[in-house]
């Protein structure tokens, strides 16, 4: 890879070539960092080069990734998700430039498509058949899907409280799914056992590198579809931390090319009942494993392994952290719906609860350009969804039924009838 100098170890520095078995650094276990060679890449890419491009997938940015030249590249349409500009949301967060970000429009639904495109175009370069990961669900449906799409086949570990929609989704991508009577914690931890044994490409964002500059991807699009501006305040969910560390990692990158010449403030928003990563940063002290009581799934990660990262990233970018009560997550999810015409599953909104939080206490400015980023779609979860919405009006077929019925209604739904 002419791009990549290597890669470093976050935590004791230490510098190794970028190959098909870097996973974390072996002096020290730390996490590992991809490290580009920027006069390299502005060599070969410009803004204006961008702009003429016609892939539109996260493939429109092989400059800025570690793919080894000549890899097959997965054929799924992974990235380049719209970036809504979402006013009426805006008029009620007071925010008046307000967008949303929605990764829910990805293949198989998530953010998460972004890291395991690269991971399965890295294994299928590196001769592997099998891939691997634990996760909580969306880590595993991404990477069966682009597994699928690649012609691999896929392990995945599960804890049991992964929502059916989503385990739905791998066995119908034909992956082989452990469920684990255990949580998160204890599935990472065999499912890390399986792949030593087995020697499967190793897809777990706790171990391997390449993932958050999959994740990244997302940043350059923002980027680009802001005409080549940083927003001001991007809000992000954080379980693991991969994913807000690939946010800023995007940007890092889109501003060292020269692409953008600032950078935006990092918003990092947990759930109340799971939020390590925000607790360590408020407190000024290292990570503690905490409880991961919340039903936003996708982010109750108890021990978050690439927390260090996550937290650097908050702190470098001088950014914000918010925790969110289930509730809350819940009524944005039903405030996004409503107002914007984009389902969230919990974690999806989770960044969108953080930022109404904010934005309520008067701590975002009105007129700064804020991004949202939903990185899941709700139909994937419909029984959280379900807890956040009523019933609907049931009716016989009779008109007289109906219109009586209807008399009784609120006006905030239908116009010109009911109880105003
Ligand atoms: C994985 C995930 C997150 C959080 O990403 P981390 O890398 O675990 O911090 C947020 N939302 C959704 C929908 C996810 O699947
Ligand atoms: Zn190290």
């Amino acid at each position: 890879m002419r791009n990549v100098v290597g890669a470093v170890c976050i935590n004791c520095g230490a510098e190794y070539e970028a190959g098909d078995r870097t996973y974390s650094c072996t002096k020290c276990g730390g996490v590992m960092e991809i490290i580009y060679d920027y006069r390299y890449i502005k060599s070969q890419l410009t803004r204006e080069k961008l702009l003429s491009r016609k892939e539109y997938s996260l493939w429109r940015y092989l400059e800025l990734l570690p793919v080894e030249e000549g890899s097959k590249l997965s054929p799924l349409r992974v990235g380049w998700s719209p970036l809504y500009r979402v006013e009426k949301l805006g008029e009620l967060l007071g925010l008046q430039n307000l967008y949303v970000k929605d990764d829910g429009l990805n293949p198989t639904a998530s953010l998460k498509d972004r890291a395991s495109a690269v991971a399965v175009v890295r294994a299928a370069h590196a001769g592997m058949s099998t891939v691997a990961c634990a996760s909580t669900g969306n880590a595993a449906s991404s990477l069966a899907g682009n597994a699928a799409a690649m012609g691999l086949k896929s392990v995945i570990f599960v804890p049991e409280r992964a929502p059916k929609g989503k385990v739905t989704q791998l066995m119908i991508f034909g992956a082989q799914v452990i469920s684990v009577k255990g949580n998160y914690e204890d599935t990472f931890r065999l499912s890390a056992q399986a792949i030593e044994k087995w020697g499967w490409y190793n897809r777990n964002a706790a171990i391997n590198p390449y993932l958050s500059e999959g994740k990244k991807t997302v940043s350059l699009e923002i980027a680009e579809q802001l005409g080549f501006k940083a927003p001001d305040y991007v809000a992000v969910s954080v379980g693991d931390g991969c994913t807000i560390a690939g946010v800023w990692k995007g940007f890092k990158d889109l501003y060292a090319l020269g692409f953008i010449d600032r950078l935006p403030k990092l918003i990092s928003v947990q759930a109340a009942g799971c939020c390590p990563v925000n607790r360590a940063f408020t407190e000024g002290k290292p990570i503690v494993w905490m409880e991961e009581n919340t039903l936003a799934d996708s982010i109750a990660v108890g021990v978050p392994r690439n927390g260090e990262k996550a937290l650097r990233a908050i702190r470098e970018s001088q950014g914000l952290v918010v925790n969110v009560s289930d509730e809350e997550i819940l009524e944005a999810m039903r405030l996004l719906g409503a107002s914007s015409g984009i389902f969230g599953e919990p974690a999806g909104v989770t960044g969108t609860a953080g930022l109404k939080k904010l934005a309520e206490q008067g701590r975002i400015p009105g007129d700064a350009v804020v991004v949202s980023l939903v990185t899941g779609n709700g139909l994937k979860d419909a029984a959280s969804a379900q807890s956040a919405t009523g019933e609907p009006l049931g009716i016989p077929p009779d008109m007289d039924l109906l219109t009586a019925a209807i008399a009784g209604l609120s006006a905030t739904r239908i116009d010109g009838i009911g109880v105003p």
